[in-house]
């Protein structure tokens, strides 16, 4: 590393230690984390004194030029930034698919117009975006997507006319923005009549009905479309090229899915959980579920000594696309294995709900053994995962 970065390092770390306050330092809880929106709200002086910090130095994103709300910093330096941030323990100031998904896709393929309305607003908090990709009936074959987009151009101007649903929306209800696949071009091959589109939630005909979960905790949403007038300026990318703009913004989901990660509840240490029951258990059984314990740990070591590697090598601008689709299948299907494994070893405790009967972490391990399932879903099915690591990594046949 050279001199100029060695002090810059030291200049980001001085900030930080300056500016944020030591709450801001703690693991974040779900309840805590500040979501930027016109719904935005603090439950401390510390969050909104952090966030206001970050807002004024450009740092929910440090690469991003200045004009547009950014740090203006140098690809190394943001880097730098986030690393320090990383390393000092310091919460994410705002959480919001605009600045990690959608921002990074304007500032390559959107138009000037699109970059000075969208980008300033994200970048002061006061816009929260959501993601509308899945369909009823076009999930893992996203491409079969129907909601469609009518082009026409009248007194108001040019626009298109949408009508169709999205499901699975994450915290549509909480949105001021969707980023949106629609269909431009019935007629056109699968892939080829979709374009990328940016909706206001507020806009007349846009209505939204939360969906409720079995782990008791939803952030999902249907969203319906009934003659939303969306304007022509709101395309991003050309026409009927959506596909690739959707590609696009997909290579920054695992960055803003680890982000996310942060602000869920931390994943247990299997051994401290199981230690009670495995003492209380026969010898015969006790032997059974140490070997089996052991293998959980075993994996979770193997992942966190390939993630390290993966990530040196993703820093020394090596390609790691085929590792990123590997590692996702990985660590969502060892999570679901590690709560199976908790539920199954704790017997009814690992099922209970709520209650007075049973302690805290009893219920946080039968949530999490529900979630953890959700992880194997959300952003690609593990099937699918398969699929691509079968055809792309390991070149097979379709
Ligand atoms: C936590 C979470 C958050 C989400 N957030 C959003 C969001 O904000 N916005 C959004 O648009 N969507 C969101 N989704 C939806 C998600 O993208 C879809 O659930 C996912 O793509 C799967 O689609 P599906 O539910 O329609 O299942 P389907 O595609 O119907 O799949 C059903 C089953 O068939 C299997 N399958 C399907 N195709 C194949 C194949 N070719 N080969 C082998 N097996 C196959 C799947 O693996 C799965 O087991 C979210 C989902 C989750 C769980």
């Amino acid at each position: 590393m050279s001199d100029k970065d060695k002090d810059f390092r030291a200049e980001a770390a001085a900030w930080l230690q300056a500016n944020c306050p030591a709450s801001m330092r703690r693991p974040i809880t779900a309840d805590e984390i500040v979501w930027g929106g016109s719904r935005l709200h603090f439950t401390s002086d510390d969050q909104r004194l952090w966030f206001e910090r970050c807002r004024d130095r450009g740092w929910f994103a440090p690469g991003w030029p200045r004009e547009y709300g950014g740090g203006g910093l140098n690809p190394k330096q943001a880097r730098i930034v986030e690393e320090e941030m990383a390393r000092l323990g310091c919460r994410q100031p705002q959480y919001n698919l605009g600045v990690w998904m959608l921002g990074p896709v304007l500032l390559e393929v959107g138009s000037e117009e699109q970059k000075r309305e969208h980008l300033p607003p994200m970048m002061r908090g006061e816009q929260r975006w959501c993601q509308g990709f899945s369909e009823p009936n076009a999930g893992s074959d996203l491409a079969s997507l129907k909601t469609s987009a009518r082009r026409v151009s009248d007194a108001e101007g040019e626009a298109y006319i949408v009508n169709g649903s999205k499901i699975w929306t994450s915290y549509g209800d909480q949105a001021d923005w969707m980023y949106a696949l629609v269909r431009t071009d019935a007629g056109a091959r699968k892939q080829q009549g979709i374009s990328f589109v940016l909706i206001d939630m507020h806009a007349p005909g846009v209505s939204v009905k939360p969906i409720e979960l079995i782990s008791g905790k939803s952030s999902f949403c249907e969203v319906f479309f009934d003659n939303v007038r969306v304007p022509l300026r709101q395309l991003v990318g050309a026409e009927g090229e959506g596909w690739a703009v959707a590609k696009k913004l997909l290579q920054h989901e695992r960055a803003a899915m680890s982000k996310f990660a942060e602000g869920g509840a931390p994943s247990h240490d299997a051994l401290a959980v199981a230690r009670p029951y495995l003492e209380q258990a026969g010898p015969a059984q006790a032997a059974v579920w140490r070997d089996r314990l052991a293998g959980v740990l075993m994996d979770a070591h193997a992942f966190a000594l390939t993630h390290q590697r993966v990530t040196a090598q993703a820093m020394a601008r090596q390609d790691v696309s085929g590792p990123a689709s590997i590692m996702k299948l990985v660590q969502t299907e060892q999570e679901v294995a590690k709560y199976e494994l908790l539920v199954q070893v704790m017997g009814l405790n690992g099922l209970s709900w709520d209650g007075e009967d049973f302690s805290q972490l009893e219920h946080d391990i039968c949530r999490q053994w529900l979630l953890a399932k959700t992880y194997t879903i959300g952003g690609g099915t593990s099937e699918v995962q398969l699929n691509i690591i079968a055809k792309r990594v390991l070149g097979l046949p379709g």
